[in-house]
Parts: C-alpha cells; structure tokens; sequence
C-alpha cells in the first residue's frame, strides 16, 4: 500500500532536491590551522589577505645589464653605447643606486637598482676589456623589469574564504608569507554498503562465486570520490539485508561521524531496509528524482544515542551508475557545503553533439559521453544504470532536460568529470 503511494509520487525536480539538500548542510563547526604544504584540496576559511606586495620590489626578469635607457643611444649622434660595469647583482642582494654613466651586472630575479629604467639582457650586449660593456640593441624604458606588486597588491584579497585550494593556492600563499593556512574541518564520513548479493573483490575468486552474487563495486568508487571531497572515510564495510543489523550499524556510525553514506536498500522493495532502519533512529525523507540515472535517493537524520546531534544520513541507489551520478549532483555539492564552499555547482560548458538521442525521456539525463578528436561529443553506446563501463570510458556528462531529444551537431550542456570528481 505504502510502495503504491510512494511509487504515484510525483517526480522531485533535481534543482529542487538540491536546494533542499544544501538547506540542510550547514557548514561544519571548528577550523583546523595546518601546514601551507599540506591544504591541497582544504577549504579556505580565513581570507587570504597580503600583507606586502609581489613582488616586493622591481626585479630583473633576464640575465643582462641593468641601464638608463637615455644613456644607451645606440647608432645615435654618439655611435655606440659603451659603459663602464658600476657593481654586480646577483639575486638575493641589495644593490646600490646605479652610478651615473654605468651599467650594472644583473641576474634574473635580483633587484633592480636605484636610477637603473631598463634591463638589457646579455645576449644583446658585448663585455670588452677593463670591465665595460657595449649595449647592441637600443633598449625601451621598462624592458625586462618585474614591477614591484604586478602580482599581487598589499592588502589585496587574494584568496576568498570558502574556496578549495588547489596546489596553485598553495604557491600564492606562500609567496605572501603565509607558513599555515586556517580550513574547514575535514567531514568524517562513514561509509557502508547494503546488499546479501555483494562479495568483497579478494574474498571469492571469480570462478568460485555463487549464482546471484556480485562483487562490490560501489564501495570502491564512492570511497574514492569521498576522498576526492576532502572528507576522512570510514569504511563499514557491507552490512546485511536486514533491518536490526542496518539499525546497529546506522546507530553505531552515527556516534562518531557528521555523514553516514549508504548505497542500495533506498528503493521501495521489501528489501530495502534503510527506509525503516533510518526512521528508528531518526527522519528520513525518501525522494524520487527526476534524473536518470538516479531516481531513489535519500537525505535523513540519524540521531546519536548520547544525544548530542545527530550524524545527516546520505542514500544513494544501489545502481552502480545512479550511484555514481547522484553522488556527483547531489552528495559533492552537500559535502563541499559542510567545508564552508560556496559556489559548490559544478561549471557546465556548451559542447557540439556528435550524436543523436532520438528517444527523449521523462527525466533529466546525464548521458555518459566523451570528446573525439574534432572537438565533439560522443556518447557511450549503453547508457543503462547497471553499466559502470559508461563512467570510466566517459569524459563526462551531457546534462540533457527532461523531454529532449538531440540531432548531431546540436549543442548541448556537457559537465566535465574534471569539474565533478575535483
Ligand atoms: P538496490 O538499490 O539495493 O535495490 O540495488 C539495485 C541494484 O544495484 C541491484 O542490481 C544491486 O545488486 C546493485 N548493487 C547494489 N549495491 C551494489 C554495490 N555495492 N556494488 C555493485 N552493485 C550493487
Ligand atoms: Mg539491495
């Protein structure tokens, strides 16, 4: 009876779902300060705001001389330009004023001295005897100097709180100075599979498995995609078809843990224990969400038994595919909330299909696709929720609407599997 009604529910807009999720996932409390070395994929929680200006001085971007442009008239009135070398500077050193009527031996990166307005680099000049050096080429006012603050202005906002740091962040911090950096807490996830057909890849050799079982694929890929998050994964390994062993593990992971994760058991079947297991223990709102692959999916609570919160319970269809693709549109999204991330959407760009899609469908599509050398779109022959293949062999995915279909040469939304694991 139950199953009946929950099956004429109407469809739940992907968007919708979302927005919801994102509701719910409120950022983490505490920040960690750790290392500048060790913040690669860490979201910022503190600005990074510079206190001094890359570079801090004007520098030499050659090995070569450093003039006064106006002395160097070469093939002017006065021939050529020949001058008498004043001091040498290597990087690292603090020049003096250039002398009036000298050049002044400069290596890339070393401070430009005082007077000096251009640099010429050594392949342009000559060094004759008794220390001097004739300038070949007529050089422009400003040639070959690093200005002091091109990159970065004092006081300048250079990294915002709420972005997750790449290793480029990691460089810009430091070249400001900072040794740590203040980021979110990691989310600790545990992780737990549901299924009696499921066999540990090492457990049963492929000729010794049973009619009806499978290896357990999905909690590979999703333990590696939480990670890819940021988030520190506990791995519960596969818990029974049943609902006192789902409720102890729920109850269990819930003690320690701000998501828990499941995958399979989230359909209507009499099966799938998550459903009551979750609302023993807390709430839980089972969706059916336009999008295909997906569909089942489920966001709840469960509470801990010392009363203390609760850890936000994650469900995710057993189809390896659905499983895949929600995690990418609805779990990446909710995970980079709780760091604090802001823009958690993933960036799409408008792509030439070089296929067509002739049958439309009721619900949003992310078709498995992947670039050919023209710069177009293929798609994966099959597109069935089961066919894990799709993911792997796939760049990424064709965001299609509900309803559409798609003539070679269309363009269509494509979002990168770059932007969805990252
Ligand atoms: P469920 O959502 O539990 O009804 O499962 C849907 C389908 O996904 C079934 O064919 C399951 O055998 C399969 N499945 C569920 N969990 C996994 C898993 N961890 N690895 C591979 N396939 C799975
Ligand atoms: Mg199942």
């Amino acid at each position: 009876m139950q199953a009946a009604q929950t099956f004429r529910q109407p469809l739940k807009p992907l968007d919708d779902a979302l927005q919801e999720l994102l509701a719910h996932a409120k950022p983490l409390a505490g920040s960690q300060q750790v290392s500048t070395f060790d913040a690669d994929g860490r979201v910022l929680l503190q600005a990074a705001v510079s206190p001094l200006q890359v570079p801090p001085q004007d520098n030499s971007a050659m090995d070569g001389y450093a003039v006064r442009a106006a002395e160097c008239v070469v093939n002017g009135a006065g021939g050529e330009a020949v001058l008498p070398v004043s001091q040498r500077i290597p990087a690292g050193v603090a020049p003096d004023a250039l002398a009036l009527g000298s050049v002044a031996r400069i290596f890339t990166g070393a401070p430009v001295p005082a007077g000096a307005d251009a640099i010429v680099m050594q392949e342009d000049c000559e060094v004759l005897e008794e220390g001097r050096v004739r300038i070949k080429t007529q050089p422009k006012t400003g040639q070959w100097i690093r200005r002091a603050g091109e990159d970065i202005r004092q006081g300048a906002t250079v990294i915002e709180a709420g972005v997750r740091l790449t290793p480029a962040h990691l460089g810009l911090a430091a070249s400001m100075g900072f040794a740590s950096l203040n980021v979110a807490r990691k989310p600790r996830v545990a992780l737990f599979s549901t299924g009696d057909e499921l066999v540990m890849p090492g457990t049963v050799a492929p000729q010794d498995m049973k009619p009806g079982s499978i290896y357990n694929s999905n909690r590979f890929f999703l333990r590696a995609l939480l990670l890819r998050m940021g988030c520190e994964v506990t791995d519960l390994g596969i818990v029974p078809d049943d609902r006192e062993a789902t409720i102890a593990a729920l109850a269990d992971a819930a003690m320690d843990h701000d998501v828990i994760v499941t995958s399979g058991g989230v359909s209507v079947g009499e099966e799938d224990h998550i459903k009551p297991a979750v609302q023993a223990l807390g709430q839980l709102d089972l969706w059916q969400i336009n999008i295909k692959p997906g569909k089942p999916f489920a966001y709840g609570r469960v509470n801990r038994e010392s009363g203390t919160g609760f850890a936000h319970f994650v469900g995710l269809p057993g189809n390896p595919v659905s499983g895949f693709v929600t995690f990418q549109v609805l779990v990446r999204p909710f995970l980079l909330r709780l760091q604090g991330v802001q823009n958690v959407l993933p960036r799409s760009i408008e792509a030439r299909a070089d296929f067509a899609l002739s049958k439309s469908d009721k619900r949003r599509e992310f078709l498995r696709v992947r670039y050919n050398e023209r710069g177009g779109l293929e798609l994966f022959k099959n597109q069935s929720s089961g066919v894990l293949t799709s993911t792997a062999w796939g760049d990424g995915v064709v965001d299609n609407p509900a309803g559409t279909t798609i003539a070679v040469g269309d363009s269509v939304r494509f979002i990168p599997f770059s932007e969805l694991m990252a």
